[in-house]
């Protein structure tokens, strides 16, 4: 899963960052409007995480953005203001969700994950696959009722092949929404191959049927 922090309070942004990572999501952060509207115009983000008054901009203007072209990322506002305005506003623009500065880390935690539950299990706290579940608020898989241990990037990984389930994937696509560092050091195609690698065989050995098809010179198809 990967996020999007926009804020310019630096040690607020560098707590946020700080905690979801340590939380196995993948995030990013920037700090100002311009550097936010780059991001979410090159990169699609399961959840964003808005601050309203940002340097060059307001992050209200960000989200009119992102609805106004369709995009789907789920949008949590933050803002020191505690007026009803910006609040109706920015739900009225299209946020999924808005708390008021200061808050804590799990609450917020807590809310993205209410939102990732709501946008990618119709509000199920789990995706049922018969042989596998996926718990996406404690981030774990079974199978068979047995606990697959798979690592931060396989999970992640299982969770974009579920949520594109019966489409195929590209391996670019694959890259992009597991990397989590500059552009110009992006892995190539052997860092998705061997994940995928990995995925597959710790399915297997906990006796799942072969879910993850690899089509050849396109890339990979969840078939459920
Ligand atoms: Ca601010």
């Amino acid at each position: 899963m990967k996020l999007l922090v926009v804020e310019d309070e630096p040690s607020l942004l560098n707590s946020i960052t700080r905690y979801f990572r340590q939380e196995r999501f993948l995030c990013e952060g920037v700090s100002n409007y311009a550097e936010a509207l780059q991001r979410i115009e090159d990169t699609p983000y399961d959840c964003i995480i808005l601050d309203i008054n940002l340097p060059g901009g307001s992050g209200l203007q960000l989200l009119k953005y992102l609805r106004e072209d369709r995009k789907k990322d789920g949008v949590i506002i933050i803002s020191a203001r505690n007026s009803l305005d910006d609040k109706i506003t920015g739900l009225d623009f299209g946020a999924d969700d808005y708390l008021t500065k200061p808050f804590h880390l799990p609450e917020l935690s807590a809310r993205v994950k209410a939102l990732l539950r709501r946008k990618y299990s119709d509000g199920n706290t789990g995706i049922d696959l018969g042989d596998l579940n996926i718990d996406l608020a404690a981030r774990t898989t079974t199978t068979n009722g047995q606990p697959v241990g798979l690592s931060k990037i396989e999970y992640d990984l299982l969770v974009f092949l579920v949520t594109n389930k019966n489409r195929v994937v590209s391996r670019q696509a694959i890259a992009e929404h597991l990397y989590d560092g500059p552009a110009d050091q992006a892995p190539g195609p052997e860092f998705v191959y061997s994940h995928i690698k990995n995925l597959k065989r710790k399915l297997k050995e906990k006796g799942c049927p072969e879910l993850i098809q690899t089509v050849y010179g396109l890339g990979y198809k969840f078939v459920v």
